[in-house]
């Protein structure tokens, strides 16, 4: 088991087999030798090993429990394989601390993924995919309105959201998979809010829409079409810009964008997508944005990334109702027990010290 164990921590530290055979002093076939479980690595060589990659010892020896599947990236992803291996691997060890976690509970705290009842079998147009929002929000009790937070409703529902924090440099759209059977949606903790918002909900489309789209619908396309009216509803985009526009304001997107958690270009597209636009206001808004420099880099402020609470609060949840004692606390949380002890005290957090 050491071996795929180490597999992952290097590919997790970005290292090649030759760089970790530098730093480690072993010849790179060694390295390879002990990833493949063709030989065993001493013991002192086993610590050096988790100085180099920045894990501890223990690492390499607890056994493999969780399994990433059906990898999918959104959009042809231009990241290079070094920076898959290294997000993927940074998955896996979150993923792994979740199904730890989740076992100390006598009972599951968290639902299983199911989809939304009475949904149609067969989608044949893109324009269908608003009802089956609808119906999604509707069965989901979300209302009409905004979203307030995208993270907490797919967590709530049995998805497991990923936030990575590995340095994705914008060559990354977006990742889907499943661990042991649970769906399982990465972000980036470095994109603005609209983003996260938009790869959260296009993979949503996914779990919702695979299987039941016409051959004539794309299914990037279908999911797009899910993501945007996943954020901002058909009435809502109705209620806010009319049945039919002649022309919009960049501030009313703006306006939109922070309202509702979508990219300005986002709710041009509903705009468009609903008839209140025709295609040539929307080519003259693309044209526009192009001109500006919006299509890169939108004006005004950033919508706020999100977060995730959910594995944190369950760690709190279990110490206080005696699953687990404080210094299984600390570790599933990576902090010292003393750290854990502080954080539990709300530690320089009364009312008194935040006057001063
Ligand atoms: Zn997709």
């Amino acid at each position: 088991m050491i071996g795929e164990r180490l597999h992952r921590a290097r590919k997790a530290s970005g290292l090649s087999l030759r760089a970790l055979a530098d730093e480690v002093g072993v010849s790179q076939t060694t390295i390879s030798k002990y990833e493949k479980g063709a030989s065993m690595p001493s013991s002192a060589q086993v610590l050096k090993l988790a100085k180099v990659l920045g894990v501890k010892s223990e690492f390499f020896f607890r056994p493999v429990k969780v399994q990433l599947k059906g990898v999918e990236y959104r959009k042809r992803s231009t990241a290079p394989k070094k920076l898959l291996a290294q997000i993927e691997a940074d998955v896996l060890n979150q993923a792994e601390r979740w199904t730890s976690l989740l076992s100390l509970y006598p009972q599951q705290p968290v639902p299983e993924f199911s989809l939304p009842a009475g949904l149609p079998e067969l989608i044949s147009e893109l324009d269908d995919i608003e009802d089956v929002v609808d119906h999604v929000r509707d069965t989901w009790d979300l209302g009409l309105g905004a979203v307030p937070d995208m993270i907490d409703v797919l967590e709530s529902m049995g998805v497991l959201v990923i936030v990575t924090s590995i340095d994705v440099q914008g060559r990354l759209d977006g990742l889907a998979a499943s661990v042991n059977g649970t769906p399982v949606i990465v972000v980036s903790e470095q994109w603005p809010g609209d983003r996260q918002r938009f790869t959260l909900a296009h993979e949503l489309g996914h779990l919702i829409l695979h299987g039941r789209l016409d051959e004539s619908v794309n299914e990037e396309k279908a999911c797009d079409r899910f993501a945007g009216a996943f954020l901002l509803p058909r009435k809502s985009v109705q209620q806010h810009l009319g049945d039919r526009r002649s022309r919009i304001e960049p501030r009313e997107l703006y306006m939109l964008k922070h309202e509702f958690g979508i990219s300005m270009m986002g709710a041009m597209m509903r705009a468009a997508q609903l008839g209140i636009i025709s295609d040539a206001v929307k080519s003259s808004l693309f044209r526009f944005f192009s001109a500006k420099g919006w299509r890169t880099r939108e004006p005004g402020d950033a919508y706020p990334a999100e977060t995730t609470y959910l594995y944190r609060q369950l760690v709190y949840k279990a110490l206080a109702e005696d699953y687990i004692g404080e210094s299984k606390a600390a570790e599933l949380m990576g902090m010292s027990t003393y750290s854990l002890r502080e954080e539990r005290k709300m530690g320089g957090m009364d009312a008194a010290a935040a006057d001063q």
